[in-house]
């Protein structure tokens, strides 16, 4: 089957160092995968390379089987790649509300024209947000922030979806609500998900195949709970703290 997100021996440089360092990763379609590694370790890179934000020195990017940046190109620009992307600090737009929120991303990809009133009820609707179109992202709460972020990302049923440590700085309640809601959603759409988090026990909660990445390699890929008693002390560390399920 073909990846639906693949990365091929793929380097980043920035100076005269190495922040991706020949990083292969495949995600097959339908596939939640986490991506852990310390801080600095590449992760965040990683995802832009995915995204078309950033030029690969070497190696090759395919989307769907399509080569989309390869060394020294990028070949398919970032607005034309089918994916959708929730950051840390979830970049809502704030002179918006939640409905143009969503509203703007179904507008600028094209997608469920005619249908756009629909898909964003139904959307939110999905989320728990029924009742808050016309609200803004000041209006708020932090959970129903992450929330809409979570729907502004989906509403364009992408190809693929990255994460990029949207839970980090999120309390336990919470956190483990969000889980809750994005495994539910992933599973009833079937999404491919590349999850980043540097947190071993919200990536066992949402996925079984994880990728270590550290200082720009991937040193890993595999179940986490075959995870070999050997390695570094990020390795050892995720061992640790994913240990005692199943
Ligand atoms: P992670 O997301 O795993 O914390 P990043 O991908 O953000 O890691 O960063 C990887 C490495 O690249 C780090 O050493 C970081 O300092 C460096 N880096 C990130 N962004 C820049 C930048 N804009 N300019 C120079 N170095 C950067
Ligand atoms: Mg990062």
């Amino acid at each position: 089957m073909t990846s639906s997100l693949a990365l091929d021996d793929v380097s980043v440089t920035r100076g005269n160092s190495l922040v991706l360092d020949g990083a292969t990763l495949h995600v097959g379609e339908g596939e939640v995968v986490a991506l852990l590694g310390p801080s600095g370790s590449g992760k965040s890179t990683l995802l832009r390379v995915l995204l078309g934000l950033e030029v690969p020195s070497r190696g090759v990017v395919k989307l769907g089987g399509r080569t989309v940046s390869e060394a020294g190109r990028v070949r398919l620009p970032p607005e034309e790649r089918d994916l959708a992307v929730v950051f840390q600090d979830l970049a809502l737009w704030p002179h918006l509300t939640v409905a143009g929120n969503l509203a703007f991303v179904l507008r600028s990809k094209g997608r469920f024209r005619g249908e756009e009133r629909d898909r964003i009820h139904q959307m939110l609707d999905q989320v728990g947000l029924a009742d808050f179109e016309d609200r803004y992202p000041g209006e708020l709460s932090g959970g129903e922030q992450q929330r809409v972020a979570i729907a502004r990302a989906l509403v364009t049923d992408p190809a693929a979806v990255l994460l990029d440590e949207p839970l980090a700085n999120l309390d336990i309640a919470l956190k483990q609500d969000l889980i809750a809601l994005l495994i539910e959603l992933f599973r009833e759409r079937g999404s491919t998900v590349l999850h980043v988090t540097h947190d071993p026990r919200e990536a066992a909660a949402l996925t079984e195949r994880v990728a270590i990445l550290e200082e720009g390699r991937i040193t890993y890929t595999g179940r986490l709970d075959e995870l070999p008693d050997a390695g570094s002390t990020f390795t050892r560390a995720v061992r640790g703290a994913a240990g005692g399920r199943g």
